[in-house]
């Protein structure tokens, strides 16, 4: 692993992967500002133009499709409001210029985001995309009647001063893409852009470590409107003026499939999926190829993408993670830390303990699904300070009084974080301090070890505290991508992100789900540690009961949704009835019999 890799200070460390990043394309775009006008004749700037103004609508698909993996087919919409804004500002000679009026052009598609937004708030898939090609299309309806502001009297948009002539505007254009490239990386660097890849992901996994999902995807249509609008006031301002069908939805509906075949989330990609976009009909024109027939082929292509599954993950991306998965195995051949650990010292009756102050309080909870009662007024104490295990055999409704307690599910009771009752969606209860785990893993691939960690906890921990959170638990270092790592490497991190975010109460679904019987009583161990070096509180449902052993100093046993047994592990594992409802048989279930149930 390259933590035994010469020692190199973090820091140091992330500027050099800062600067490799930066390095490629800042070179390409000086060599393309100085190369192009100087050495290009006037045709070739001109279609290069046509390719360069036509990459801000990747951009945008990036940032919708391309990150949040949302559906999208009304991208040109967003351009054709920029391009329309930019032509009133020219016959009002708004004051400011070109620059000034692109700006409001991108400001005022960010309604029409908004607005597209909302629906998909709760509108997926098909569903979603039906509903913005229907915005297209009545976008197309309002615009398919007006002209071009100016274009009665054949006046032309006016150019930045300075870039007037065409490789001048060849100039300003790439460097406007450049800008909005700069803007993404930096974004992509933000909480928001890592919640973005993790909204794609999961969720409810976002959701779980405190993002809000709508005010998340809200931002991404604002974000992608933005640039749309930006874009189109780009292509306006080569032409000079343009009419309703340069940006109807057929060719958001074009430029959609090949975000899709392509794929748009990197600046390479998108700069490619640009140029296609906006090249294509010259190039099919040049070889006498209808260019309806090279739509049909990107659209056929775009369904045989998103039939594979890969949830509008382009080829470039793919290319992208086979690269990392091979530089991952040449980084990953050290073995795992020992797994060192010391059983824990049970504490007796813990679980219902009244003097110890609580970090959770469940009171008189009940779920119900239809006639089923999932979970069946249950209450139960975690001390403050304490490692309780969650046990039952499968269907006990464990998962259920965890989605309960957390906000996903509704219920009837009440729950009390630290002694104070918590109410509200999933993400305010997560900021509040109270955190969990999925059964189901939902860990996002795209993201890093150490992204995955910052987002999880909800801040970015100093590089010292974050390579400590990932070698206490045995995680592959921080810059190594999620896609790389195997199931057991990606549980720990799953805990080890959780606990950084040092919530005051924890409740792992199975953390241990999928590892091997090294790593389960490495984590085991780890587990056990979690308040004493964080202060957080933890809830383990596990089936592993050597895990349990080693990690909790209280057990509560629940089956068909009720308490039956609750104390310290070696009593309650004792208990006749637990022995019946765990095993279904009188054999008393011991350290070496794992897992049960599954
Ligand atoms: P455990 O995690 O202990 O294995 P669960 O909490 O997943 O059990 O399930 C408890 C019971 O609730 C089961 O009978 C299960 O079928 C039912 N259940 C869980 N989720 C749902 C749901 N969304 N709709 C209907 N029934 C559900
Ligand atoms: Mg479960």
């Amino acid at each position: 692993m390259a933590r035994d890799e010469p020692a190199e200070p973090e820091p140091a460390l992330a500027w050099r992967r800062v600067a490799r990043a930066v390095a490629l394309p800042a070179a390409v775009t000086v060599v393309v500002l100085l190369v192009v006008p100087a050495t290009l004749g006037h045709y070739w700037i001109f279609l290069l133009t046509s390719g360069v103004v036509a990459i801000p609508i990747m951009q945008s698909l990036g940032v919708i499709t391309g990150r949040v993996g949302v559906i999208s087919l009304c991208q040109m919409s967003f351009a054709m409001i920029g391009a329309w804004v930019v032509g009133w500002c020219n016959v009002a000679e708004v004051p400011g210029g070109f620059a000034a009026w692109m700006v409001l052009a991108g400001l005022a598609a960010v309604p029409a985001g908004l607005l597209i937004g909302l629906p998909a708030l709760r509108l997926r898939g098909v569903n979603l995309a039906i509903a913005t090609f229907t915005f297209a299309t009545a976008v197309d309806v309002v615009f398919g009647p007006l002209q071009y502001p100016g274009a009665e009297n054949f006046s032309f948009v006016t150019r930045p001063a300075g870039f007037t002539s065409d490789g001048g505007y060849f100039r300003f254009a790439v460097i406007v893409v450049a800008l909005l490239f700069v803007a993404l990386a930096l974004l992509d660097r933000s909480r928001l852009g890592a919640s973005w890849l993790e909204l794609r992901y999961s969720e409810r996994g976002a959701a779980a470590h405190g993002t809000n999902v709508a005010r998340g995807k809200l931002a991404a249509f604002a974000v992608s409107a933005f640039i749309g609008g930006v874009g189109g006031a780009l292509l306006v301002g080569q032409a000079g003026s343009t009419t309703p069908t340069a940006f109807s939805s057929q060719i958001s509906l074009t430029y959609f499939a090949i975000a899709v075949v392509i794929g748009v989330r990197h600046w390479d990609a998108a700069v490619i999926a640009g140029l296609t976009g906006a090249l294509m009909p010259v190039l099919m024109d040049a070889v006498h190829v209808p260019q309806a027939y090279v739509k049909v082929l990107f659209g056929v292509l775009a369904v045989l993408v998103i039939a594979e599954g890969r949830g509008q993950l382009g080829q470039s991306e793919i290319i992208r993670a086979r690269r990392q998965a091979k530089l991952a195995r040449q980084h990953t051949t050290a073995a795992r830390p020992p797994a060192t650990v010391t059983p824990r010292t049970p504490r007796p009756d813990a679980a219902g303990d009244h003097d110890r102050p609580t970090a959770l309080e469940i009171r008189d909870l009940t779920v119900r699904f239809g006639t089923v009662t999932a979970v069946d007024d249950v209450s139960f104490a975690v001390p403050k300070g304490s490692v309780v295990g969650l046990i039952g055999p499968n269907g006990a409704g464990k998962s259920t009084l965890i989605n309960a307690a957390t906000g996903f599910t509704p219920c009837t009771g009440s729950v009390f974080l630290d002694g104070k009752p918590i109410t509200g969606p999933p993400h305010r209860r997560a900021r509040a301090g109270l955190r969990r785990s999925f059964q189901q893993l939902r860990v996002p691939p795209t993201l890093t070890a150490g992204r995955f960690v910052s987002t999880a906890a909800g801040r970015t921990p100093h590089a010292d505290e974050l390579a400590e959170y990932l070698d206490w638990f045995g995680c592959p270092p921080a810059h190594l991508p999620i896609g790389t790592m195997d199931v057991g490497s990606r549980r720990m991190l799953e805990v080890a992100g959780l606990v950084a975010g040092r919530p005051s109460m924890l409740l792992l679904d199975e953390p241990a789900a999928g590892q091997g019987a090294r790593e389960r009583r490495l984590l085991g161990g780890r587990i056990a540690q979690i308040p004493e070096r964080t202060g957080t509180s933890v809830l383990l449902v596990e089936h592993d009961l050597e895990l349990v052993r080693l990690a909790c100093e209280s057990l509560i046993v629940i089956d068909f949704g009720r308490v039956i047994a609750h104390g310290d592990p070696e009593s309650v594992l004792a208990d006749p009835e637990v022995v019946r409802a765990y095993l279904g048989s009188a054999e008393a279930p011991s350290p070496g019999r794992t897992p049960v149930g599954n």
